[in-house]
């Protein structure tokens, strides 16, 4: 009998953190199950909503129509996984239909599925928690038609020492994907109560070091330009984060790895070794309110944090954080001034994501009691707490997209807390007026745009503003400021060179002295100069031109 397996999914982006790895996961178990082996055909086929065939697709229906017809293919048994999250469930719901007036058995799993395994009727079988050991099981029942299987499936935790690597088995080349989302553990030791983790065993499971050594062997021969680290909370076990990152400087030097860690945990001996490869980290804050964190179980020791976000910063050492709005007992004033906390900081970039209640979780459960409304389809999204009303959580979505677009993608961090301080206001005011100001006129909105085009926004907006405060006097320094470390940025991301004009003698425009934009407008004098940025080692650079 020819029997074809499809491992699916449907991406939202085209990009390395959009790999399917979960899809990828399923087929290399399924192709690798010793009872199937010989007897089916695997195949993974991801799709992207950025490909241009669904750029052209205008409904959801449309689109599972597609994926349907894509994912057909005449054979005596055609068996499609579909892994599933909030925001592809329902056009794969409806891609399942399809294919099942077609003869197609369908399977689903992935997190959306594992929330709730009964809802979705549209799949002949669903499986909760990790499929590797459940989903060919199934399988090898459907094809064998003596045995009936249960239509919800209930996974035990596999053990991660027998899983086959997607990367090493070649279903999936992260070549194709410019870049490796990268699984070291399962679990975690923490139980946030927003978090699907919430209800787990409590428990991390560390893949072997012969399989992270072999991938990383892989990584180094393709040349993976990045790696994304699966692995909530990388640094809770301080001497094997210590212990990898120095596998990763030695076999893979020049690849850019990003990491989620928590600041508690961070020592200055870590930190230095963060240091000797090229790195980002993000770290969850979530909210700075210990009231708000205790009510999602999240207990906050904020000595700790300051600790170790002042080595990172002391070290130098790349960092991002991340904030939720909505959440139980927060109210909008109180996200604001976690907002303006996470600022003060100087992380490189400030993620702020509005609350989703997902089913399956501990908050879920309690959401009800805490005074959350929230929307009953994915993604779930809070409507609005107790404290938080509709109007607010609509002011925190503007404050979101303004740090999106002015801090994060304006690359901000070497400056914006010199321009707050010379400006006395708080970071977060400066982000609510760029919206009112900037974002909400005619295509400036969806802003996406090059950073030159934003640097442009940001110097037209202070220019405004430190006029409205009648300090222009200062503008000049404050446009300096801006204007060369975008440059710098530019020439490291792309590696070309610029010309920038300058108000003051650029070695005090790079200098300590530019931290405070009042002093040095007061004490140092205007001296026009024209520089070129270039890369050397490996680092942007500039110099003097006439
Ligand atoms: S949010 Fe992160 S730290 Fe908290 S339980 Fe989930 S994975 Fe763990």
């Amino acid at each position: 009998m020819s029997v074809a397996v499809v491992c699916t999914t449907l991406l939202i982006e085209k990009s390395p953190q959009a790999l399917p790895l979960g899809a990828a996961c399923i087929a290399s178990a399924v192709k690798n199950c010793p009872n199937l082996k010989d007897k089916i055909n695997v195949n993974l086929k991801a799709f992207s909503l950025e490909d241009d065939d669904f750029k052209k697709l205008k409904s959801k229906e449309e689109m599972a129509k597609y994926i349907a017809d894509k994912l057909y293919q005449p054979c005596e048994k055609l068996i499609v996984c579909f892994s599933c999250f909030v925001w592809n469930v329902e056009i794969l719901r409806q891609a399942a239909a399809f294919l099942k007036t077609k003869g197609a058995v369908t399977i689903a799993g992935g997190p959306e599925i594992t929330a709730h395994p009964s809802f979705y009727k549209d799949f002949d079988y669903t499986v909760s928690g990790e499929g590797e050991v459940s989903v060919p099981e199934l399988i090898s029942k459907i094809l064998n038609t003596s045995e009936k299987s249960d239509k919800v499936i209930i996974s035990q935790l596999p053990e991660l020492s027998i899983l086959h690597s997607p990367y090493l088995d070649g279903i999936i080349d992260p070549s194709e994907y410019e870049g490796a989302l990268w699984e070291l553990a399962r679990g975690c030791p923490f139980k946030c109560a927003y978090c699907y983790e919430s209800k787990g065993a409590k428990t991390v499971r560390l893949f072997p070091m012969e399989r992270i050594k072999a991938e990383l062997d892989l990584f180094a021969r393709k040349k993976i330009p990045q790696v994304f680290v699966l692995d909530p909370t990388y640094n809770v076990n301080k001497n094997r984060a210590v212990e990898l990152l120095r596998l990763i400087r030695q076999k893979t030097p020049n690849t850019f790895y990003y990491f989620e860690a928590r600041a508690e945990f961070i020592d200055r001996e870590l930190a230095r070794e963060f240091t000797k490869i090229p790195c980002a980290l993000q770290i969850g804050l979530q909210s700075a309110n210990e009231e708000v964190l205790k009510l999602v179980n999240r207990p906050w020791d904020k000595k700790k944090f300051l600790k170790g976000i002042s080595i990172l910063n002391e070290e130098g050492v790349t960092f991002g954080l991340d904030l939720i709005f909505g959440l139980p007992g927060e109210s909008f004033g109180s996200f604001r001034d976690g907002m303006d906390f996470a600022l003060s900081l100087y992380p490189n970039n400030l993620e702020v994501f509005c609350l989703s209640v997902l089913p399956g979780t501990d908050l879920f459960d309690r959401a009800e009691g805490l005074g959350l409304e929230w929307e009953k389809d994915p993604p779930y999204h809070v409507i609005k707490n107790k404290q938080f009303s509709i109007e607010d959580m609509k002011k925190a979505e503007k404050l979101a997209k303004a740090c999106s677009v002015f801090y994060n993608d304006g690359r901000a961090v070497p400056w914006f807390n010199s321009v707050c301080r010379v400006l006395k206001m708080k970071g977060s005011k400066l982000l609510e007026l760029f919206y009112d100001k900037k974002l909400t006129m005619a295509g400036n909105t969806d802003c996406c745009c090059e950073h030159t085009q934003i640097e442009k926004l940001q110097l037209e907006f202070l220019r405004v503003i430190f006029t409205e405060r009648k300090i222009e006097r200062y503008f000049k320094a404050a446009e300096d400021i801006i204007k060369f470390y975008g440059a710098i940025s530019r020439t490291t991301a792309t590696g070309k060179s610029e010309i920038v004009q300058l108000n003051y003698n650029a070695e005090y425009v790079a200098s300590d002295y530019a931290s405070d934009i009042r002093w040095f407008t007061e004490n140092l004098k205007p001296q026009k100069s024209k520089i070129q940025t270039f890369m050397n080692q490996g680092s942007a650079d500039f110099k003097f031109i006439k």
